[in-house]
């Protein structure tokens, strides 16, 4: 048993949740993937438990995302993501051509890091940001790596997954 293995065992049991081979698999597979969708998460976890279903990686990831185990981004236009660097208050950079995600860190330090002029009586506690832009690769003009990327995104299935 690893480390991480450790690590994330702790944090389902400090979460309320069962320890299952499914929810360690998913956690170590944000590991090497973040801001993985569903499918890259199904796709990793099948490589060590074989007969997991893709339905029961969005069931896990529900119940990890519910219990504040992982984060849930949804870049306009682009299938749900998932990743576990978590209460940091970081940002998304995103490309407009290839859909690829990056880390920002957060522009100010602490949430929320924008002060809305007009709060509307609200106790605002974040701010989402999404910053977009081209990546290397595609502002470096590399087609081969856009056209890989949008038949990956053409064959995302429509799955809508309750938070
Ligand atoms: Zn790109
Ligand atoms: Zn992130």
């Amino acid at each position: 048993m690893t480390e991480i293995d450790d690590a994330d065992r702790s944090a389902l049991k400090a979460a309320g949740l069962r320890v299952t081979e499914q929810r360690l698999a998913v956690l170590r597979a944000l590991d090497g993937s973040p801001h993985a969708s569903s499918d890259e998460v199904h796709a990793r976890v099948v490589e060590v438990l074989p007969r997991t279903a893709l339905q029961a990686v969005y069931v896990v990831l529900a119940a990890l995302t519910g219990a504040g185990l992982v984060r849930r981004i949804e870049p306009a236009g682009s299938p749900a993501r998932y990743e576990k660097r978590l209460g940091d208050n970081h940002h998304h950079v995103v490309c407009t051509v290839c859909g690829s995600v990056s880390d920002v860190d957060c522009v100010v330090g602490h949430a929320p890091c924008l002060t809305p002029s007009n709060d509307a009586g609200y106790v605002v506690q974040t701010a989402e940001v999404t910053f977009w832009g081209l990546c290397p690769r595609c502002a470096a003009g590399d087609d081969e790596a856009v056209d890989e990327t949008a038949d990956a995104l053409a064959d995302e299935p429509e799955v809508v997954v309750a938070r």
